[in-house]
């Protein structure tokens, strides 16, 4: 059974073939700058060389023309034909609560993801294009909705409400969502596969720290709360997002700098973050290595994630009354040993201990605490391609 996976951004597609009856990916790819001029497309069939495409793609419908003309080339396909996709999979930011679980995509399901557009401007439409250009390519093919949202539906309400006036919520569905479920999803039922105990019985805070950044308290396999928001800003610092800050700040930069509401958006969501400190980057290597080389401001930028993170570690220990396993994933969480460590050594407090040889690995399932540690601590690469077939095999199968 072959199961395609489609995450449409914006201006991007991503796109993976899974054949699930071994969990290989056959083919995977990318189209980006969707739009514009200079778009590029790039396919990577596994075992052979890749292929680039420069050239203008005009909208995602003609993305995805590319995608599939790639899958079944004579060249660099690895299909014959378009008949061997078995299911398609699409990634959904939003949900609302409408979704607390995967589904199978019908007009109802669509017309619910349209009514999210207004919490998920940038990425509903995206995805929702994503599905009318599948459906037109692949009549018939039955295809899976996977939202980043469903995770955390299980979140009670002490945790998901905010303190505004409650109409706020009852007219415009203001509450806290949570992003990035599929990730905190998947590595939280890894943790428990390579802790060999049931997740019904871990407390787990998941840290899914890439260029967007956020913590979930996983309790006996639900989600109890999440760090980012009623949309994606909230919480930890991140590469350009400021996460919490004091809402006071924003009418006092209004007024100081003569600033629109949207200029402040675009600034909390694109110029803060550990780059709106330092000044240098984004990217948390570079951050990391000029931070090495003795810039101050990186070094603090550093410092202020990292004093984050452990100090939302630390409130969810309070939410669930206890943690078993601290779990890093994403590009920061699976790569950098040094934030790793020094997130870790503000939890000793709680008999955690690593082993500096195990943290020192990369790019593999691994238990990073040393054996006494009373709080395990696992690195866990994230797959989010592959939890969304797992859904979309397990969905068509019923
Ligand atoms: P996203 O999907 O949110 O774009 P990723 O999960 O791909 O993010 O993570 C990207 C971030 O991970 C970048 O800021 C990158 O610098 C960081 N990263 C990747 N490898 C390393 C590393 N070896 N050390 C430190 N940071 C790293």
């Amino acid at each position: 059974m072959n199961i395609l996976v489609i995450n449409c951004g914006s201006s991007s597609l991503k796109y993976q073939l899974i054949n699930m009856n071994n969990e290989e990916v056959i083919a995977k790819g990318l189209a980006e700058k969707i739009g514009l001029e200079d778009s590029i497309f790039s396919h990577t069939p596994v075992g052979k060389d890749k292929v680039v495409k420069n050239g203008k793609l005009n909208d995602h419908q003609e993305a995805l023309n590319l995608v599939m003309k790639s899958l079944v080339d004579e060249n660099c396909g690895v299909i014959k034909s378009l008949n061997e996709i078995d299911a398609v999979g699409h990634r959904i930011v939003h949900g609302g609560e409408f979704y607390s679980s995967s589904v199978l995509i019908d007009e109802k399901v669509i017309e619910a993801i349209e009514k999210c557009v207004e919490l998920a401007p940038l990425h509903n439409p995206a995805n929702i294009l994503g599905i009318t250009a599948c459906q037109a390519l692949l009549p018939g093919v039955p295809m899976v909705a996977v939202f980043d949202t469903a995770f955390h539906q299980t979140m009670p309400q002490e945790a998901y409400t905010y303190a505004l006036p409650y109409e706020y919520y009852e007219k415009y569905k203001v509450r806290k969502y949570g992003f990035h479920g599929t990730s905190h999803k998947y590595v939280s039922g890894r943790a428990a596969h390579i802790l060999d105990k049931p997740i019904e019985e871990l407390k787990l805070v998941s840290c899914h720290l890439g260029n967007g950044a956020s913590l979930t308290a996983v309790k006996y396999g639900e989600s109890v709360d999440t760090t980012m928001g009623f949309t994606p800003l909230e919480g930890l610092a991140m590469g350009t997002r400021c996460g919490n800050i004091d809402p006071s700040i924003v009418t006092f930069l209004q007024d100081k700098e003569n600033l629109t509401a949207r200029d402040l958006d675009t600034i909390m969501n694109k110029k803060s973050g550990v780059l709106g400190i330092s000044g240098v980057s984004s990217d948390f290597r570079d951050i990391e290595n000029a931070g090495e080389g003795g810039n101050e401001r990186a070094k603090l930028a550093l410092a202020v994630f990292i004093y984050k993170v452990k100090t939302a570690i630390g409130s969810y220990v309070a939410a669930m009354n206890g943690v078993d396993a601290i779990i890093f994933t994403a590009g920061l969480g699976e790569n950098s040993a040094t934030s790793r460590k020094a997130i870790c050594e503000g939890l000793t407090y709680l008999g955690l201990a690593i082993d500096d040889d195990k943290n020192g690995m990369r790019g593999e399932e691994i238990i990073i605490s040393t054996p006494e540690s009373k709080v395990k601590v696992i690195v866990i690469p994230t797959d989010e391609e592959m939890a969304i077939a797992r859904d979309t095999k397990d969905i068509i199968g019923k």
